[in-house]
């Protein structure tokens, strides 16, 4: 896979590339992701498209231990009594979730499309289900759809969208032939804000079915929320960044949202870094896979 260095253009990095030769400083890392979502529709004032000089893959220091603590997976959980759910659950679909791990693609959609099992279905407009190649290696999931995305039934759309088309042209990936992308809850929180733990939980399994399902080599966690719920921690982005962590097995890279991104230009090199150390670790995780055959 060829990084595009063209494509980068398009991010505005411009100076701020991580140039053949540079340092990184991840001690650097001060400013984390804000605690709330801001609207995801800001389009960037400040980005300045110039020429992206040589760069270079920044190595992966070796595979860290998941965060994982608390709450287990919660596919069990669609067989327990309406009493026994968490708060948040909603009543009426208590029952109807059962046999998800069994499901396919299509089966699993239409139960995301009709799914009830909390209080997020109240105020959608469409549930976003995922979209891309059902059969790619790389997989990006971010925290939950926006208004946008409430709208069209898909997520990162518009300008937020754009920008991680871009990022992902940058990988030579595109959302429609080689990528796949998703969240960690599948219906618009009112007002865009943070999903609730009991949200996360009672929508985890559709998540955890499309991992199965898909089998990606590399996942992709985009911002805090994201890569909180995916690897039950309450570090912060600042300290998951630059590691490889694990997700049903699967390496996982933790890099910052690109809604949060467009408005803030010095950590888009920061982003890239990330997207350095993912095109490492998949091609890792590619080589092990055929020194294993
Ligand atoms: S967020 Fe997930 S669990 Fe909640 S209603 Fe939507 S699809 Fe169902």
């Amino acid at each position: 896979m060829a990084l595009d260095e063209a494509a980068l253009e398009t991010l505005g990095l411009g100076t701020m590339w991580v140039r053949r030769g540079a340092s990184v400083d991840q001690s650097a890392t001060t400013v984390d992701e804000p605690q709330q979502r801001a609207p995801r529709e800001a389009v960037p004032a400040d980005a300045v498209p110039a020429r992206a000089a040589g760069f270079e893959p920044v190595r992966a220091t070796g595979v860290g231990p998941a965060e994982r603590h608390g709450r287990e997976p919660a596919v069990g959980d669609f067989d327990r009594a309406p009493s026994a759910m968490p708060d948040g659950a909603h009543p009426a679909s208590t029952w109807e979730a059962g046999g998800v791990a069994t499901l396919d693609w299509d089966a699993l959609e239409a139960r995301v499309s009709a799914c009830e099992r909390c209080r997020l279905c109240e105020k959608r407009t469409k549930t976003v289900f995922g979209v891309g190649d059902r059969a790619a290696d790389w997989m990006l999931i971010g925290e939950a759809p926006g208004e946008n995305e409430d709208k069209q039934g898909e997520p990162f759309v518009g300008q937020a969208g754009k920008l991680l088309d871009s990022m992902l042209r940058a990988l030579s990936l595109a959302r429609d032939e080689n990528v796949y992308i998703a969240n960690v809850v599948k219906c618009r929180p009112p007002g865009n804000r943070n999903p609730e733990p009991d949200e996360v939980a009672r929508c985890e399994p559709y998540l955890q079915r499309q991992v199965a399902l898909l089998k990606p080599k590399l996942i992709i966690a985009l911002g805090r929320v994201a890569a909180q719920n995916l690897l039950k921690t309450d570090a912060s982005i600042s300290s998951l960044r630059g590691r490889v962590h694990r997700y049903e097995e699967v390496p996982v890279i933790v890099t910052y949202h690109p809604a949060y991104l467009l408005r803030s230009l010095p950590d888009k090199a920061k982003a890239w870094v990330d997207l350095c150390l993912a095109h490492d670790t998949y091609r890792q995780a590619i080589a092990e896979e055929q020194a294993r055959q």
